[in-house]
C-alpha cells in the first residue's frame, strides 16, 4: 500500500515525507506533557538543519526530546527541535552583535 502523508510545521521550511519512508507520528512526548508531531531521524535532520550526529548529542543531552517505538526506530519531538532552531539563530545574532 502506498502511503503518503504531507506534514506542515510552523516555520519556513515544509517536510514533505512521503513513500514507505514516511516517518513522522503524533505521539506523547513526556518532555512536553503533549501530543506533539515525532519525525524519524531523516526528517528531523532535516527541518533542524542538523547532521544526524548533532540530532543524537542534543537528544542525549535532553535538549531534544525523543521516544523509542516498539519497532526500536527513534523518534524526535518537533517542539524540541524548533527550539534548537531557534536556541541557534539567537545564538548566532548575538555573536555578530559582539563585534
Ligand atoms: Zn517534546
Amino acid at each position: 500500500m502506498k502511503r503518503k502523508a504531507t506534514i506542515t510545521v510552523e516555520t519556513e521550511r515544509l517536510v514533505v515525507i512521503s513513500g514507505s519512508h514516511a516517518a513522522a507520528a503524533t505521539l506523547w512526548c513526556e518532555a512536553c506533557q503533549a501530543e506533539v508531531t515525532m519525525l524519524g531521524l531523516d526528517e528531523a535532520s532535516t527541518l533542524a538543519g542538523l547532521s544526524h550526529r548533532t540530532i543524537f548529542q542534543l537528544a542525549e543531552t535532553g535538549a531534544i526530546h525523543f521516544i523509542e517505538t516498539a519497532e526500536g526506530k527513534t523518534m524526535f519531538c518537533v517542539r524540541s527541535l524548533r527550539q534548537q532552531t531557534e536556541t541557534r539563530t539567537t545564538r548566532l545574532l548575538n555573536e555578530e552583535r559582539k563585534d
